[in-house]
This record gives structure tokens, sequence and C-alpha cells, in this order.
């Protein structure tokens, strides 16, 4: 048999604080795993290093970009993209364009964690906040500022499309109207949604999107992309066998790969 796995484009590092073990340990389990590519996807510094405490400060961006040079060389038999996961947020386009004139990124993912100034709807230390919402307006919100991210042209891949279900607040039905005009302009700005596979080890336990987004994304004609969202070695290509039948179910037998930021169809 052996279909090929799809690269997972989605993996942490140390760096951003909470995420264990080293990339060259990253990229070796990955080819235990089978894999032929992984891409390295850090959590991005912020303008000020004290925005939040869960990512790298801006003077460690080149230990970051060594560290996964190094992996790439230690480990020559596996294809390793050198990536980050940018935290959309409206303003901040500059200074994103800023970080991609840095290095040579071969993507960027672009993820919305802030619905507001003050509050990651996935950092678990702000969970309690979602008692003083509005359900509808924190998906609102969430879409909106993705479906500005995928506009901005900024990004390749749009990180985990429905994080907001992450602790287990699923969309309440009217918030199915959202999902159409998002799809549309990832189709439009050909930004990449991602199979990310970390849902299955959250609350929500479900691959981010829910399989009603996924087909409503290939009825439109959305790329796709795999991502494990590994914060740690072992979990690297983490539940690809569900995300690959997810994908297949629905319609999709290619997804893609990127290499100083050109785009690369591979079947799976
Ligand atoms: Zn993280
Ligand atoms: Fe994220
Ligand atoms: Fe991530
Ligand atoms: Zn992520």
């Amino acid at each position: 048999m052996a279909m090929s796995l799809p690269p997972d484009l989605h993996m942490h590092t140390p760096l951003c604080r909470h995420a264990q073990g080293e990339p060259v340990d990253y990229a070796r389990r990955a080819l235990a795993a089978g894999l032929t590519e992984i891409g390295f996807s850090d959590h991005s510094p912020m303008p000020q290093d004290d925005f939040d405490n869960w990512r790298m400060r801006l003077d460690q961006l080149d230990e970051y970009v060594d560290k996964v040079l190094h992996a790439r060389h230690e480990v020559p038999g596996l294809t390793i993209g050198l990536a980050l996961e940018v935290d959309y947020i409206p303003g901040h386009e500059e200074w994103i364009r800023d970080l991609a004139a840095r290095h040579p990124w071969d993507y960027l993912i672009g993820s919305v964690h802030y619905v507001s100034e003050a509050w990651a709807i996935d950092d678990p230390q702000k969970l309690s906040e979602w008692k003083h919402r509005d359900p509808h307006e924190v998906w609102s919100v969430y879409f909106d500022r993705l479906k500005m991210a995928a506009q901005s042209g900024l990004f390749e891949i749009l990180g985990h499309l429905d994080l907001p279900k992450k602790f287990g607040h699923q969309p309440p039905p009217g918030c199915r109207a959202l999902y159409e005009p998002l799809l549309e302009t990832a189709a439009k700005f050909q930004c990449a949604i991602e199979l990310n596979t970390a849902g299955l080890r959250k609350d929500c336990n479900e691959i981010y999107p829910s399989r009603e987004i996924l087909e409503l994304a290939r009825k439109k004609g959305v790329l796709i992309t795999f991502g494990s969202d590994a914060h740690a070695p072992e979990e690297v290509g983490m539940n690809f066998g569900e995300a690959i039948q997810l994908a297949k179910a629905v319609g999709y037998e290619d997804c893609c790969r990127f290499e100083g930021r050109k785009r690369f169809s591979v079947r799976f």
C-alpha cells in the first residue's frame, strides 16, 4: 500500500515557553513515524516581548532559525520547512511584513488567538472569560479576523479554523452563516486551511475544522494542509490517519506544501 503521509506543517519548539523537545528531536520522531516532510511554525514574536508569555522573544528569532537549520543538517533524510505561526491581529500587518522579511521562510501560518486586546480564546488561564461573553459574538469576531487574515495576503495557511471550540464551546447554530464568506475568501485568496489534529487532544475532541466546515471548504475549492500542532516530539504526525480519512471522506486527494513561499501540490 504505502500511500505517502502528507507533510506535517505545524509544530512548535521550546522557545515559545510551552513546548518540549528540540527541533532535532521532532525531526527524528517524524522520520520514525514515516513522514517525509515537516515544517516548524513556532509562535512568532510580538512587537512587545511582554505582550504575553507563550511565544519567543524577538531577540530569539535568529536562534529559532538556527535550531531549525540545525535539524535540517542533522536529519538530512527529512524535508524540513522553516515557518512561523503568526498571530493575526488587525493593525499588526506592518509588523507581520517586517517579520516576513527577516528570514527565508517557506510559509507563514496566520492564526487568530486574540479576539480582543487581552483575550486569547485558547489560553487555559483565560477560560473563565467565556462566562462573560456572548458565544455568538466571540465566534463572529473570531471568523471576522480570520477572514481579514485571509484577505491580507500575508499567509499561506490559516491555522486551526474553528479554534474557539477548543474547550467545548461549539459554534451556536446561528454561526453557520459565517462559514461561507470565510471559506469563499480563503478560496479567492488561495489561502489554504489546515486539518489540525491538536483538537483531538483537547476538550472538543475533534479535528480543527469540523467535518461540516471541511465539506463546505471542499465545495468552495479551498486548499488544505495537514498539521499536528505538536508541542512535544511524540505528537508529530499524531492522528494523521484520522485526518487523512476525514479529508478523503469529503473529497480531497491533494494537499499543499511550500518552499520559499511558493505552493506545491502533494497527493496523499
Ligand atoms: Zn502553542
Ligand atoms: Fe495556534
Ligand atoms: Fe501551533
Ligand atoms: Zn497552533
